[in-house]
């Protein structure tokens, strides 16, 4: 938990955010600007800041995400029509919160 992160404020209940989805390892919630139909971000409670931080210990977290959004679309409907699922990294790559989050956008047919 870092006091001044968004996403550990939100994962701890101090700032809101409208859930869809927690088990121990992550929390899915609506990205408050979605650029899609359906755009979820799913976060690790671990604060992670980028991909560029990850370590091996934390293997088990980065397949929790990615099969987590994998359940999510599908709940979402949009998983045989399809979606995208992505990480920004750091400033150049487009990351705002540095807090590692999985993007998952789709629902446009
Ligand atoms: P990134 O640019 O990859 O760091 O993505 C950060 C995402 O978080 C953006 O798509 C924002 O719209 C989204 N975001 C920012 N603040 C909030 C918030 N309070 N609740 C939900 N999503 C947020
Ligand atoms: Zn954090």
């Amino acid at each position: 938990m870092e006091k001044n992160c968004l996403f550990c404020r939100i994962i701890s209940g101090q700032a809101p955010a409208e859930f869809v989805y927690e088990n121990d390892v992550v929390v899915v919630f609506k990205d408050i600007y979605p650029k899609a139909p359906v755009h979820l971000l799913i976060v690790p409670k671990k604060h992670i800041r980028s991909i560029n931080e990850l370590s091996e210990t934390d293997r088990e977290i980065v397949s929790e995400m990615i099969l987590t959004a994998k359940e999510i679309a599908k709940k979402n409907l949009i998983s045989t029509t399809g979606y995208k699922l992505f990480f920004n990294v750091e400033r150049g790559g487009g990351q705002e919160i540095f807090h590692l989050h999985l993007h998952l956008i789709g629902g446009w047919i």
